[in-house]
């Protein structure tokens, strides 16, 4: 680790007055004090210093936002045009763009991430995902269907689909990339006519709170969008368990989205999850190693590796497999750590001192399993929850860190030297999940080949964690119920009805 700055940079003046602000949860337009009183502190995870209080929303308080999600249902809301939709997505893309300095500060000081990835996300994937999805409420259509029902005869039955929204949606998201994860619910159920309760993390719970003003400045009618802030097994729970919601969308850890599988059985209310992974990245000797070595690096330690799509198996050909070793392993030590607020930082803090201690875990008991640890494995000695990105060479696919989804930039490198595909593809495929993937060769047969054989809801190849809003997300096995974005990404929020006309 080259470089430790501890002491970071103060945000602005609209972060810090946002900061100071004692924070309600946002129910029909309104900001309202929970029902129980209470609050909970929220840290920075860069220093572990407490940087502001949010309400603690209860069963009570979701009572009260699904009550408003659900009148708002046929309120002003149902009277909006499709175009009208989509002019306040776009109208939301912009709000983000205008605030975008505030909503930067707020997602490190809440997340520990990088300044550089804040900027990206907020200056480009999160207006470029509104816009993405203002462009379709005036393209979803039903379809006319030539049936014949109860023996009429065509021309005297007209048999069509009316795509309707799905009705009040619950949406629970999780800490390690909050706002993309708001945008990728809040987006398509406002172009498809749905309302919103929201359950931010409670670990991160800020800038889903200042969206909901963005909301309101966007028009976005009362009762539309509601953000209960909470913990989970309370606000959480609730929200997956209430009677008036008709869908759930849930981003989060394999282990909660099979709880809200189970409660979500009452009314049976819709479900899609998106889940855990443990990605393969499998790179055979004609690769270009100068793409592979960086390649492979962003892979497994993009946000500290607390990110589903982490390609955490490094599978290596090889005759290549020390270079790409030493490679990666170079750049995780010369990664400059720092607080995100510092541009000079590259890797930031974990999320919380928890968090530290189970990736801790997994790397001792790699250390036991007798794995070969080529560079970092501790924590280094600074305020905040931070952890050295790690790398761990001729591991078996039997040892915990390669089983386990750690959520911590943890590597774990096995070689293969045959050209064998199906056994390559059994042990990429060696896993519960099946998320993301990623296969590096000059040879686009074999890149195509390899492609079909991995078990994984996306696949690229000479990159890894291919995203854009229009690309289908969401994972095969454990790793997930149905797909967010694109197309895709909006079946979750709709209902078809299908009508038959006889005359
Ligand atoms: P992570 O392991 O990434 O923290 P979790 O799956 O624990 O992910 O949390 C993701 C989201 O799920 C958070 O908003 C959290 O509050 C919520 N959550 C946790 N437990 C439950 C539960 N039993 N029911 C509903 N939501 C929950």
């Amino acid at each position: 680790m080259s470089r430790m700055n501890v002491v970071p940079p103060s945000p602005g003046p609209a972060a810090q007055n946002f900061l100071s602000r004692a924070h309600g949860l946002f129910i029909n337009g309104q900001w309202v004090a929970p029902r129980s009183g209470k609050h909970f502190d929220v840290f920075d995870p860069g220093t572990g210093q407490k940087i502001a209080t949010a309400a603690a929303g209860e069963a009570a308080d979701i009572d009260a936002a699904v009550a408003a999600a659900r009148t708002a249902l046929t309120g002003p809301w149902a009277k909006f045009t499709a175009a009208e939709r989509g002019k306040l997505l776009w109208k939301l893309a912009d709000l983000v763009e205008q605030h975008a300095q505030e909503l930067i500060e707020l997602e490190i000081l809440d997340n520990g991430q990088p300044l550089a990835i804040a900027q990206y996300v907020v200056r480009h994937v999160v207006p470029d995902f509104f816009r993405y999805y203002a462009g379709w409420p005036t393209k979803i259509e039903g379809a006319t269907i030539p049936a014949a029902p109860q023996g009429r005869r065509p021309g005297d039955v007209l048999s069509f689909t009316l795509r309707e929204p799905i009705g009040v949606v619950g949406a629970i998201i999780p800490w390690n990339a909050p706002l993309p994860m708001l945008m990728v619910k809040l987006a398509p159920a406002l172009a498809t006519g749905c309302t919103l309760v929201l359950k931010p993390a409670e670990l991160t719970p800020l800038t889903a709170l200042r969206m909901a003003q963005l909301c309101t400045e966007a028009g976005v009618p009362e009762g539309v969008v509601n953000v209960v802030t909470g913990f989970g097994e309370t606000a959480g729970a609730a929200l997956a368990a209430h009677p008036g919601v008709d869908k759930i969308a849930f981003t989060g850890s394999t282990e909660v989205g099979r709880l809200i599988v189970k409660a979500a059985t009452g009314n049976l209310k819709k479900v899609s999850l998106e889940l855990g992974g443990k990605s393969p990245v499998i790179v055979f000797a004609d690769a270009a190693l100068e793409q592979v070595i960086p390649g492979a690096a962003r892979a497994c330690f993009f946000l500290q590796g607390q990110n589903c799509m982490a390609g955490t198996r490094l599978y290596v050909h090889e005759k290549v497999h020390d270079r790409v070793v030493e490679g990666v392993a170079q750049i995780a030590r010369t990664m400059q750590l720092g607080h995100g607020l510092d541009p000079a930082s590259q890797f930031g803090p974990l999320i919380s001192a928890e968090q530290r201690e189970r990736v801790r875990g997994f790397v001792e008991a790699g250390k036991r399993e007798g794995g070969e640890l080529v560079c970092g494995g501790g924590a280094p000695t600074r305020p905040g929850y931070f952890f050295e990105p790690t790398v761990f060479a001729r591991m078996r696919a039997d040892m915990t860190p390669v089983k386990g989804e750690i959520f911590g930039p943890v590597l774990c490198v096995q070689s293969f030297d045959d050209s064998d595909l199906d056994r390559i593809a059994a042990e990429a495929n060696n896993t519960i999940y099946g998320l993301s993937g990623s296969v590096w060769t000059r040879d686009i047969g074999l890149a195509m080949q390899m492609v079909r054989r991995i078990d994984s809801g996306q696949v690229s190849v000479n990159m890894h964690a291919a995203l854009d809003p229009a690309i289908p997300f969401g994972g095969n096995k454990q790793s997930g119920w149905g797909r967010e974005f694109g197309k895709e990404g909006l079946e979750p929020y709709l209902k078809t009805k299908a009508i038959s006309v006889a005359w």
